[in-house]
């Protein structure tokens, strides 16, 4: 892609009411645009990254069986009101609108209602389970706060998955499957290393549901780590009688800040008996059948890659997300300065390589700033002074090394 055609603008300055470095940062490097408070739209490079990142999860989703589709918005209060979830003072993220011939809908803040009640026309035998459906949806929520940028909107997306499981035994198999899954999905992202599983409150159905948790200065949760046993306990669920449970000892936590990226829930029939989701079991009995729900939310994953790996220049992205790999920026305007980069750009191109070539007859300071700005991991700048030197300054912009590298490392550096 040539800067001179791409649709972006960066600027110096975000909104002055924006208090996220997430959102300051993404929005002067044109990946997203403010619309209100907690309410964000998503520019040409902010739609890529968070394809990117959804891309991943979906793979990992499809691995261990899940099925992709899609279900609606506007939600039918009648439905709500069988699982007691429709009354606001129940749930006060509600956004609820009025139909105009009368009535009321609510504007889904998740889906558990609408996807059992959906399945129960679809399952009735042993036969038809289990089944994993999924989905990447907007959700909306009327959150009180909304000063975490990305991390916390009033729109976001979010990727739900709901298990559909003959029995206890069939569903904690899954369980465990797709708590793989979800450290594969913050392994490539580049935060393996720094999300915990994490107990947290359960419900009627289980002592407790799993978290994970990110370690940030910024997170809203407070978690007590295990470093040894690679797991972390909320404060919500932190007691005596938790800590014996799990065979841990007070001393051996350390207290950190963590963004909740994922959670995982047993729901048992919670909502497939209300709801009357009920299959026939291989003897003819009549059983509810067993759920579970699985949430991952990949706006506030850009947020949270955005804000960690960020430094002072601005966005650095982890090669899985980023929107482009290279930041080609063309130092000047002589003949053979413009040919050189032309030709790189095209045989980049031609090598898969994805790259920003900034054609753009710009000064040098405003187009290295943009590069440094927009995050890509490598930085490549073509000038007079680096063909005389035979070669193209590349830099690393995790590390913030350069070096000049001749076209045949480059290229073998970068495929
Ligand atoms: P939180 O406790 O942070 O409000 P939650 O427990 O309400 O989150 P879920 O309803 O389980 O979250 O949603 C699943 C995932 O969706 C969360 O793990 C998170 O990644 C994401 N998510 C939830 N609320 C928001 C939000 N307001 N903005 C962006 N992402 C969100
Ligand atoms: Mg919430």
């Amino acid at each position: 892609m040539r800067r001179s055609q791409l649709f972006i603008k960066t600027r110096h300055n975000a909104p002055s009411d924006e208090t996220a470095l997430n959102a300051q940062l993404l929005i002067r490097a044109g990946y997203v645009h403010k619309e209100m408070a907690g309410v964000y739209s998503y520019l040409p490079l902010g739609k890529t990254v968070l394809d990117n990142i959804v891309q991943i999860v979906r793979e990992e989703m499809n691995a261990i069986g899940g099925q992709e589709l899609l279900l609606s918005t506007l939600q039918d209060k009648a439905l709500w009101e069988t699982s007691e979830r429709w009354d606001s003072e129940v749930v006060d993220a509600w956004f609820k609108t009025v139909l105009q011939g009368g009535g009321e809908l609510g504007l889904a803040w998740t889906h558990e209602e609408p996807m059992t009640r959906m399945m129960s026309h679809f399952i009735s035998s042993y036969k038809d389970l289990p089944v994993y459906t999924y989905q990447f949806q907007s959700k909306l929520r009327n959150e009180l706060r909304a000063k975490s940028g990305l991390m916390r909107s009033r729109e976001f997306l979010m990727k739900d998955l709901y298990s559909f499981s003959r029995d206890q035994a069939e569903h904690d198999a899954f369980y465990e499957k797709i708590t793989e899954a979800y450290m594969k999905v913050y392994s490539r992202l580049g935060i393996g290393d720094i999300t915990y599983k994490t107990f947290a409150s359960g419900g009627a159905f289980s002592k407790f549901s799993h978290e994970f948790q990110t370690l940030s200065h910024v997170g809203e949760d407070t978690i007590y780590l295990h470093k040894a046993k690679k797991l972390a306990i909320n404060q919500e669920v932190l007691t005596d009688e938790v800590l014996v449970d799990l065979g841990i000892a007070r001393e051996e936590l350390i207290e950190e800040k963590a963004v909740e990226v994922g959670n995982i829930f047993t729901l048992g029939s919670r909502f497939s008996e209300p709801l009357n989701l009920y299959f026939t079991d291989q003897d003819g009995n009549n059983k509810p059948v067993i759920m579970g729900c699985y949430g991952i939310g990949p706006s506030r994953l850009m947020g949270l890659l955005a804000e960690h790996f960020a430094d002072e220049r601005g966005l650095v992205w982890p090669e899985a997300v980023t929107p482009f790999v290279v930041y080609l920026a063309r130092l000047g305007q002589e003949e053979s300065v413009v040919k050189a980069a032309d030709t790189l750009y095209q045989q980049l191109t031609e090598q898969n390589i994805s790259v920003l070539y900034d054609d753009r007859d710009e000064r040098a300071g405003s187009m290295l700033n943009d590069a440094d700005l927009l995050g890509t991991p490598r930085r490549i700048v073509v000038s007079a002074k680096t063909l005389e030197q035979n070669g193209f300054e590349v830099k690393n912009r995790r590390s913030n090394e350069t070096n000049i590298v001749n076209k045949e490392e480059l290229i073998k550096s970068l495929a």
